[in-house]
């Protein structure tokens, strides 16, 4: 068996309160059919980035209304992160030369993990991005359905080498999720792909309401002054989230707001992305010695305090929140900051264009200098952030809260089984 991830049990009713009505009793209802039903999800990672966020949330939800559901990860590996970190950077359109030792490493997992899988039983299979994409391959063909693949990641314009080759076990899925309509390449069958943006968890202890002032006490312990403006980005180190880019923002927004601060906040959480120290160390180089900078990497810094804790204080403590990805799955950081109420400036790509509508509730940038234009607009006007904190609240209520999330996993069930 694939090592389990453990995971609790949470009550639909919990979220009642806070969704439409009209969605509550959808999943009511559609949730009578599937009482029993075994779902296995597998991704590669129990913690950090935005696919362990959701299951974290989702599985319990799951488990709430009947769903046997269980969270399995494919066993970790250094060499074999290392290339499907290459391989998710591809797939978001970065050069890489797949060689013959690359492509051979990756069967060599998928073929390890798929017969860990040999004694395992579901009735639905849902595989999460690439890394174990190409279990499909190794799997019997009666066992493993429906089989499901959940890409998270901004497949715009894939690099093709990598394209072609992941998209070779793609193909044998019976349906592939992804997050947005624009990430569907042509070479995928209309009636295999399935639209499904992802959303956030309300309840967990980084979601919750947290008081400004608690916030600030926080902020403070870690070095920032409470008293003077704060923009923030919550991402991991990686060349995506344009770590470089937010400094060159504040450089720009900084001259007309002196007293500016910034903090990066990317801790070394996930164990699939080892490229992150990489991306840190180009970032602090940026820096040049600026006070006003803080960098945050280092889990160990947060002593007692949770990431989850830490991640809220900042998300609800910081006067505007930057993501300035130049590619973007969807971006769990960015509603998670929009249903804080808080403005952010997104940058104007992939699933930040599913949540952010310029000028509406938030805005979207395509450089770094527009960036800092919006961060001085924002500082400068209070009624604005505040206008577009609250759309941005709405956004995330309607749209992106997990029970939406269940509710479009329970509709493609009931059109598979
Ligand atoms: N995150 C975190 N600690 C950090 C940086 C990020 O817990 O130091 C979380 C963030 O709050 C969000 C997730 O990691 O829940 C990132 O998801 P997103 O979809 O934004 O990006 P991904 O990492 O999946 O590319």
């Amino acid at each position: 068996m694939l090592p389990q991830v453990k995971t609790k049990t949470q009550k639909l009713a919990k979220y009642q309160e806070i969704i439409p009505g009209k969605l509550y009793q959808e999943i009511e209802s559609l949730a009578r059919d599937f009482k029993g039903l075994k779902v296995a999800m597998i991704n590669a990672t129990p913690r950090g980035g935005g696919v362990a966020e959701i299951l974290k949330s989702l599985v319990p939800l799951m488990k709430g209304i009947g769903i046997k559901a269980k969270w399995f990860v494919i066993p970790p590996g250094r060499k074999f992160f290392a290339l499907t970190k290459e391989i998710h950077n591809a797939l978001q359109g970065k050069k890489f030369p797949l060689s013959f030792t690359s492509r051979r490493l990756y069967h060599r997992y998928m073929e390890r993990s798929a017969k860990l899988m040999l004694d395992m039983k579901a009735d639905v299979w849902i595989l999460h991005d690439p890394q174990p994409a190409g279990i499909s391959q190794y799997l019997s063909d009666n066992d493993f359905h429906p089989l499901i693949s959940r890409i998270h990641i901004d497949t715009t314009s894939p690099h093709p080498e990598t394209w072609n080759f992941i998209k070779g076990f793609l193909l044998q899925y019976d349906k592939i999720i992804f997050s947005s309509k624009e990430f569907v390449h042509p070479d995928i069958p209309h009636k295999k792909s399935v639209i499904v943006p992802p959303a956030i968890d309300p309840f967990t202890e980084k979601n919750r309401p947290l008081a400004l002032a608690k916030a600030k006490i926080i902020l403070k312990s870690f070095g920032i002054n409470p008293q003077k403006p704060l923009v923030a980005q919550v991402s991991r180190f990686d060349p995506w989230k344009d770590p470089v880019g937010v400094i060159q923002a504040y450089r720009h927004a900084k001259k007309k707001i002196p007293n500016l601060q910034l903090a990066l906040v990317g801790l070394f959480l996930a164990y699939d992305d080892p490229e992150a120290m990489k991306i840190f160390r180009e970032t602090k180089k940026e820096v040049r010695g600026d006070k006003d900078i803080f960098l945050f990497s280092n889990p160990e810094q947060l002593g007692s305090l949770s990431v989850d804790r830490f991640v809220n204080a900042f998300q609800t403590g910081a006067d505007v929140i930057l993501q300035k990805s130049i590619r973007e799955g969807f971006g769990l950081s960015v509603t998670e900051a929009m249903w804080k109420g808080k403005p952010v400036i997104g940058g104007n790509v992939g699933g930040i264009k599913l949540q952010i509508k310029d000028g509406k509730n938030g805005f979207l940038v395509s450089s770094p200098q527009e960036a800092g234009e919006r961060i001085v607009e924002l500082m400068k006007e209070a009624k604005l952030r505040e206008k577009l904190g609250k759309a941005a609240r709405k956004t995330v209520r309607e749209k992106f809260l997990m029970p939406r999330l269940l509710r479009d996993y329970l509709r493609l069930f009931k059109e598979l089984l």
